[in-house]
């Protein structure tokens, strides 16, 4: 490797360039946010950039603190709302009537998230043993429930 002395024009040169860098790269900060701040869902943009400032993580584990099921009516097929997982299955439509333990039978079209009221993902992590769903996830607020802590 050479070793060049630095003279002051070399150093005028260098600290001019580094200067350039930084007015570019501005510019390409400025397009990249641009598009954001104005135009195409600023709504959404903003809405989820509030979300993952105000909350890290929230949720909760166990039946009982379940989000709010929204069942098909075995009847008459119209969606029933199911606030607590302790309530009756009631069908305001044609009056069908479940009781709470039915729950496995009855179709679960999907929960609504206690957060933000958004439709969740549901799923098992053990489809053998368990006829109910073991987690729901919110992908708008990152709500998350779970039916158990942990399994070993
Ligand atoms: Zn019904
Ligand atoms: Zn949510």
């Amino acid at each position: 490797m050479i070793y060049m002395p630095v003279t002051s024009t070399a150093h005028q040169q260098m600290s001019l360039s580094s200067r350039g860098v930084v007015k570019w790269c501005a510019s390409i900060l400025n397009r990249i946010v641009a598009p954001l701040q104005k135009g195409n869902g600023p709504n959404k943009f903003q809405l989820s950039s509030i979300e993952t400032a105000t909350t890290t993580y929230h949720g909760d584990v166990g039946w009982a603190n379940r989000p709010t099921a929204v069942i098909e009516c075995p009847q008459c097929e119209a969606d029933i709302t199911q606030p607590v997982s302790s309530d009756r299955i009631d069908c305001d439509r044609c009056r069908a009537r479940l009781p709470h333990y039915d729950f496995p039978e009855a179709t679960l079209l999907y929960f609504q998230c206690p957060s933000c009221g958004s439709q969740m993902k549901h799923g098992k992590r053990h489809p053998d043993e368990f006829e109910i769903p073991e987690w729901a996830t919110c992908s708008q607020c990152r709500y998350h429930w779970e039916f158990e802590h942990s399994y070993s």
